[in-house]
């Protein structure tokens, strides 16, 4: 799914520095003290247009949120959102989550989600997979001692390519499921799993480190 390039969206962002941070190629600055208190906080990798974060935001008042995402185009429809109807406990980062673990200290995050990421299926572009073993240390290391990765995707083999991963690396799967759609866990649906779960089922995994 294509995203239309949106020239103003540079312009915006740089209007609203309480709404989003942004920073250019290997550019990171700590936010693990951002919000200030002491919060669980909860970082999206890829946030694309932003509704899954801003969603668990809204309904998740007693925990911090961070959605992080490369593209201007894309994260400039979160910032919309929170321009309509801001909330105190997310941030939008536009970086590239190559970088995360700049970005917070060790043992300091709740959650990391990873919703609908890019497939690249050629093996050659193995390395820049959010679930390629270097992914993981990070998130190993960011998480704190109940901290865990929540994974979706439509993506048969980035699915099993990440499943594998994450067993190899020596994680522990806590919850997966082969057609989210048709389990009764809750559910908040990203604008990806709107478009894909119509030709098929949605993958779901949940693992966590220790
Ligand atoms: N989570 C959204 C978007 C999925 S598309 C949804 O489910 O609807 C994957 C998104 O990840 C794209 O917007 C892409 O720009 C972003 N992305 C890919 N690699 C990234 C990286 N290294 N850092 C931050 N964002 C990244």
């Amino acid at each position: 799914m294509r995203l239309r390039f949106d020239k103003t969206a540079k312009e915006k962002i740089s209007q609203h520095p309480t709404l989003i941070r942004t920073y250019e190629r290997d550019e990171s600055e700590n936010l693990t003290a951002y919000f200030a208190r002491n919060h669980p906080l909860e970082v999206e990798i890829g946030s694309g247009k932003g509704r899954f974060i801003y969603t668990k935001a809204q309904t998740h008042p007693e925990h911090d949120f961070f959605g992080f995402e490369l593209f201007d185009s894309a994260i400039v429809k979160g910032l919309n959102k929170t321009i309509k109807q801001p909330l105190p406990n997310l941030l939008w980062v536009r970086a590239d989550a190559q970088y995360l673990s700049r970005f917070f200290d060790q043992n300091s995050l709740q959650t990391i989600y990873l919703n609908f990421s890019d497939p690249w299926p050629k093996a050659r572009h193995e390395k820049r997979r959010l679930t390629h073993p270097s992914f993981l240390s990070q998130y190993a290391a960011l998480l704190n001692d109940e901290g865990h990765v929540e994974m979706k995707t439509d993506n048969h083999d980035l699915f099993f390519y990440s499943r594998d991963t994450f067993l190899s690396e020596g994680w522990t799967l806590m919850e997966e499921s082969h057609d989210l759609h048709q389990t009764d866990r809750p559910n908040i649906m990203t604008e990806f799993e709107e478009r894909f779960s119509k030709t098929g089922p949605i993958y779901y995994l949940k693992a966590r480190r220790h």
